[in-house]
Formats: C-alpha cells, structure tokens, sequence
C-alpha cells in the first residue's frame, strides 16, 4: 500500500508524515486490526512526540482520536534495518539500473564530439551548467544533476524509458528528464513512440474514432428505397462511359441508364425520366462518389422530398 501526498499534505511536516503514513495504513487495513493487538515498527523516532502535541494542533487531535480504537504496541527500528521497506517508497521507474549502461555511457560520451567539446569549456563562460563527475559530463537543470546524453544514445535511452511501461510521450519525457540532458526531447520521444511496435499493435487510436454500424431498415413495399451507382466502363461509340445503375431494394429491379458523363446534370437527367414513370421514392441510397455528394443533389432531394442516405464510397 503506498501512495503520494496531496498537495496540502505536501505541507506537512516530516515528522507529521511519517504519523500520517501510519493513520492513513491503519484505516486501509481497519477490517484485519480491529480487535487484534499489533505492533507498528516504524523508523520514526518522534512517533510519540509527534503524538504529544494533539492539544495544539487539531490535525494530530484527529489522529489521535483514530488510534484509540486500536490495540498497538510502537516499536522502533533504526531506518538501516528498514530499507527493504524504503525500497518501495522510492520512485520505481528509473533508467540507469546497470554498471554496463554507465560504462557504456562513458564511451559514448568519449566518442561524441559535440560532448569533447563542451568538456574542453567547463570552466569558461559558455559551459556554466556543466560539470563532470567520474568523467561523465553533467549538466544542472533546475537543480538536478543530469547526465549528457550522447548522440548515439539518445533513441535507446528514450526507447528504455518509454518501454518500462509503453508511456505516453508526457511520461516518457518526464521518466528521461529526471536523469537525462536531450535536447530536442519532445520530438524525438515522438519519435520513438511512433515507430513503437507494441503501441502501434495495441491500436491506441488517435483522430476520428470508427462509429458503429448502423443497418438500414428493410422495407417491404416496391419502389421505396433506390440504390444508385454509376462506373466507368469502356467508352461506347456514342461516348456513353458510365452507367447510372438505380435497384429497388424491395424487388431487386434494376435500371441501367448510360450517361456520358457523371455530372449531376446527368445524373438528374435520368431521376427525372424515372420519376416520370414511378414518382420518387421514400429515400435514395447513395455512396460518396460525385454526383451524389454534391450539394446539388442535396438540394433536388429536399426538393422532392426524398431521404438521401449516404454510405461509405466504394462499396456499393
Ligand atoms: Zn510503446
């Protein structure tokens, strides 16, 4: 059980938070304590100190008044018999975890000559911020030792911090700049985030996101519902190229008409001849192909009264 402080826990003393570790441990495991003596083993010496001072601080009164239910007895134990315990309080995602990636480090380093050459100014006015520490070129940011990348290394330290748990680029950038110095940094962890297989295969989508099928109920009386199309085909020697192909969705009856062109012109041309056999349909289904996304169209179909349903194009 771990967690981190709120902000206005952030205020608190240490001593307060070590009492405020404790409160917060014993309400989460309430159910098992309750009613059983137990023992706190904490390396936090002003437990009891802390816990003295309920009368002035109403905070502590509280908490006081919470570990009166319990039956605990406080034992001690210095912090070096405790670090198997601190081993889980301290941040968990870090990169350097090897003595080979360090020794690595330093040879990059000796081979990049953008680094060489900033070693050489250490001392001069256009270095202020570098230092080195086991000949490992550092530089301060915003308090923080951090160590050069080298070039050479750059992607596969961004590519170690990224994988710890395939991050988002904020994450990622956050985890390389608490011990790395890259310059660029956002657009290279773009970069590697991109190319990143496992991500591309766990299909964390970005954009337009798929919407769901939505089936066009069936009617079930003749000439209600069209369905158009028009192709390209060979010319015919009266330059005709397409065919405005209309089907009743109900009885399957087709319609082919050749146009010579797909222009809308055309292809109300021969609504119009059909309409004059058959009236209008209910509604026209029709892909995204022109003519028929084409506010044009639109306007002959609220004209006529018609539903214009529009599919997806190539599929008719
Ligand atoms: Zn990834």
């Amino acid at each position: 059980m771990s967690q981190k402080t709120t902000q206005a826990e952030e205020k608190y003393s240490s001593y307060e938070l070590e009492v405020l570790a404790v409160v917060n441990a014993l309400k989460k495991f309430r159910t098992y304590l309750l009613g059983n003596p137990f023992k706190i083993i904490t390396d936090c010496s002003a437990f009891q100190k802390t816990m003295d001072k309920k009368d002035l601080v109403t905070r502590i009164a509280r908490w006081a008044l919470l570990l009166e239910e319990y039956d605990y007895d406080i034992v001690h134990s210095s912090s070096q018999r405790m670090q198997h315990v601190d081993a889980l309080s301290r941040y968990p995602v870090t990169i350097i975890t090897s003595d080979t990636l360090t020794a690595r480090l330093q040879r990059a380093q000796q081979e990049d000559e953008n680094i060489q050459n900033l070693k050489s100014l250490i001392g001069t006015n256009n270095a202020t911020d570098f230092f080195t520490k086991n000949e490992i070129l550092y530089k301060y940011v915003d308090g923080r030792e951090l160590i050069a990348a080298p070039k050479d290394m750059q992607t596969e330290l961004i590519k170690l911090a990224h994988e710890k748990g395939h991050f988002s680029s904020a994450k990622t950038e956050e985890i390389v700049k608490r011990e790395f110095f890259i310059p660029n940094l956002s657009k290279q962890v773009q970069n590697v985030i991109i190319n990143c297989v496992p991500c591309i295969l766990a299909n964390k989508k970005c954009g337009k996101k798929e919407g769901f099928l939505n089936p066009i109920p069936k009617e079930d009386v003749p000439l209600s519902t069209y369905v158009h199309f028009i192709g390209p085909s060979p010319s015919t020697n009266k330059r005709y190229q397409h065919i405005l192909t209309i089907i009743d969705a109900f009885t399957k009856f087709t319609w082919l008409y050749p146009v010579k062109s797909t222009t809308l012109e055309d292809a109300l041309d021969k609504l119009k001849l059909q309409q004059k056999t058959f009236g209008n349909p209910k509604r026209m289904i029709t892909d995204k192909g022109s003519p028929f996304n084409s506010k044009g169209f639109d306007d002959y179909c609220t004209e006529e009264n018609i539903q214009n349903l529009r599919i997806t194009t190539g599929v008719p």
